[in-house]
């Protein structure tokens, strides 16, 4: 890990906030027009640990992801994220729950008038982050997704995997110990996705949580890594 983010890494190891523990308890997504995504799910996801989530399209990956960031809140049972049921934190505490979190999504969502550097830390310069903390943090970011060199490139002048890459270092740059990624590799070609890849793998190796859903069985055979499989709602580890 750059020795930025290492020491970044070494405060929370302190403080004993390493990374968050995850759990699902008995959980039922019913959307408002009446579709079930799921239905009496339970789950834990320990500390540290890389774990894919599988599934068809339409199983409920992404709801679940969802729960997870409290996008979506669960019909029945309940989400906890670093021992809070995340139902009952509201403003601040909401807040502060979040950015313990970090999201990649498959379509990047980059904001096309920025440059990759204003990309990664726009969410910092929202959060109060003085200046000097957030120079302290791109370069590292940059450097560890590989894109040290394209700092003031805008998205359209990148390729998909670059692209996805730059998504990768906005989620990272406030080192969240829990990672996200929804679909990442679903854009990208296999030589993109395996350096996503490995990105996310070389995180967790720093102790961070990671949890990716995906649909490619080749990667996920390729990455050895624990596996949930979504199944009528359930999620069922293989
Ligand atoms: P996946 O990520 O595995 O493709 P999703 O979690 O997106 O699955 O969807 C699971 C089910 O929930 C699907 O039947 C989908 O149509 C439904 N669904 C997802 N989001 C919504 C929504 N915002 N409103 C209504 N139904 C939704």
């Amino acid at each position: 890990m750059p020795v930025i983010l290492q020491s970044d890494r070494e405060t929370q190891q302190r403080s004993g906030n390493t990374a968050l523990k995850v759990q699902l308890r008995s959980v039922t997504k019913t959307y408002t027009n009446g579709s079930q995504a799921l239905l009496n799910a339970n789950l834990e996801v320990k500390q540290g640990e890389f774990l894919f989530i599988t599934g068809p399209s339409g199983s409920g990956k992404t709801t679940l992801l969802k729960l997870l960031y409290a996008q979506e809140l669960p019909t029945q049972g309940e989400v906890i994220v670093d021992g809070c049921n995340i139902a009952s934190l509201q403003g601040d505490r909401l807040s502060l729950l979040r950015r313990q979190i970090g999201i990649v999504f498959q379509d990047y969502k980059l904001i096309a008038q920025r440059t990759v550097a204003e990309n990664i830390t726009f969410v910092l310069q929202a959060q109060g982050y003085t200046r000097k903390e957030i120079q302290r943090r791109l370069e590292p970011t940059l450097k560890l997704v590989g894109l040290l060199t394209k700092a003031d490139c805008f998205p359209d002048q990148l390729s998909g995997g670059e692209q996805q890459r730059v998504s990768i270092a906005r989620a990272i740059v406030g080192t969240p110990p829990l990672l996200l990624a929804d679909e990442p590799t679903g854009n990208l070609d296999p030589d993109n996705s395996w350096q996503v890849m490995q990105i996310l793998q070389k995180l967790n190796s720093f102790g961070a949580t990671v949890i990716v859903t995906t649909h490619d069985e080749q990667l996920v055979r390729r990455c050895n890594h624990p596996v949930v499989q979504v199944c009528n709602g359930q999620l069922l580890r293989k």
